[in-house]
């Protein structure tokens, strides 16, 4: 049995979708584990609406032929996600409705109607000890990671690990922004949740990815694979080689690599089907400087530490022809760095934290990733 299996899906017709995810599967183990009468949640990427063709969310009918796997084998099945910003019935239907989900319930799933919160403790936690979730994924006997694989502005790559963040309501996540401005922290926060709610399974949808201003503007672009495994890390590895990414440039990775939940490379792993044969050389990643070791010792070394940090961290530029002032940046800013002056965005670089949340939910694209010049140079250097 493999750890991760790649499978090739060139479209999301029914039929090379369903045979594409029983390969993948099947290679991995099977669905065994699911029993008749289970109440099985399908964990999906819902990051906000947008139509399937523009690679934002898992695809509708991946989640349709998952489902229809799942119910044959006399599961309850129950899809759903918190987007960014309010998580209530009419948000939600919403973002179903635009995404394509709808027809989940004609496949014999539900889609989420529960919008209650709660309170989780997890002393175990590196840095997650206490945090607020959404209910609904405690209501299910299983969690199925079914995630899609996409650039992210603060992160690296959206793919397993990453798409749990959405059991934090949407509401409150810019709080674990700030909580967590730090991106090692960001990434154990993530790692956290994947220990804490720990699916049974990950699939990352990566038949159509997303390259560019990811996760939620970039530009779609065809992978042709199904990746699945018992891990979302062990995912994710395979994930990062398929766009030609190196684990030390993914904080989740590393993390996940530092506990000892995958292995740090992906020659380690036991892998049905040939990753390298979806590798994509011009992929356009925003990938995030490799850790700088500098040598040195006590305030001397963390000033200059700390400088050398700040001249290569990525941070949001606004391309202001494209900014309609609309001021959706403006109110999910978890530090208030964000102002409109004369009708457009106006960012405070000494109070940013480059958590990147106006980049991922700016509706017209307009805010994007900027690598400062020392980091370009130090990337074609490493
Ligand atoms: S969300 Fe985008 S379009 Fe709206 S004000 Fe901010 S930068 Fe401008
Ligand atoms: S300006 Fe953008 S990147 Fe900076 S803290 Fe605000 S939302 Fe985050």
């Amino acid at each position: 049995m493999a750890e991760v299996s790649i499978v090739r899906c060139n479209d999301y017709s029914e039929d090379n979708v369903r045979t594409a995810l029983a390969e993948a599967l099947e290679a991995i183990g099977g669905l065994d584990m699911i029993k008749p009468g289970m109440k099985v949640g399908i964990k999906v990427n819902l990051v906000t609406g947008a139509k399937p063709e523009k690679a934002v969310t898992t695809h509708p009918v991946m989640v349709c032929e998952l489902i229809k796997m799942l119910t044959e084998r006399g599961a309850e099945v129950v899809v759903g996600d918190s987007p960014g910003g309010l998580y209530n019935a009419a948000v939600l239907n919403g973002v179903y409705s635009v995404s394509g989900l709808k027809p989940v319930e004609k496949c014999g799933g539900k889609l989420n109607q529960d919008f209650s919160e709660k309170k989780a403790q997890f002393p175990e936690a590196k840095v997650l000890k206490e945090f607020e979730y959404t209910s609904w994924l405690d209501n299910v006997d299983v969690i199925i990671n079914f995630a899609k694989l996409k650039t992210h502005g603060m992160m690296g790559m959206s793919a397993a690990a990453k798409n749990m963040f959405g059991a934090i309501p949407g509401i409150v996540k810019p709080e674990y922004h700030f909580r967590f401005p730090d991106y090692d922290r960001f990434a154990a926060m993530i790692v956290d949740l994947d220990e804490y709610f720990k699916p049974v399974l990950s699939i990352v949808d990566a038949v159509v990815g997303m390259e560019g201003n990811g996760p939620t503007m970039g530009i779609p672009r065809e992978i042709g694979c199904v990746i699945a495994s018992a891990s979302p890390h062990k995912a994710d590895l395979v994930c990062a080689r398929v766009l030609g990414l190196t684990a030390d440039r993914l904080p989740i990775l590393t993390d996940a690599i530092e506990r000892g939940l995958c292995p740090d490379s992906m020659e380690k792993l036991d892998i049905y089907g040939d990753p390298l044969e979806f590798y994509i050389s011009d992929f356009n990643n925003i990938a995030h400087q490799k850790s700088i070791v500098f040598n040195g010792k006590g305030i001397f070394r963390t000033v200059i530490f700390n400088i050398i940090q700040w001249a290569v961290r990525s941070r949001p530029k606004l391309k202001k022809d494209e900014c309609v002032g609309c001021r959706v940046c403006e109110n999910i800013c978890p530090a208030k760095a964000i102002k409109m002056v004369k009708g457009k965005a106006k960012i405070d670089r000494s109070t940013c934290i480059s958590c990147f949340c106006c980049q991922e939910f700016c509706p017209k694209g307009a805010m994007k990733v900027k690598r400062p010049f020392v980091a370009k140079i130090l990337d074609k250097k490493t």
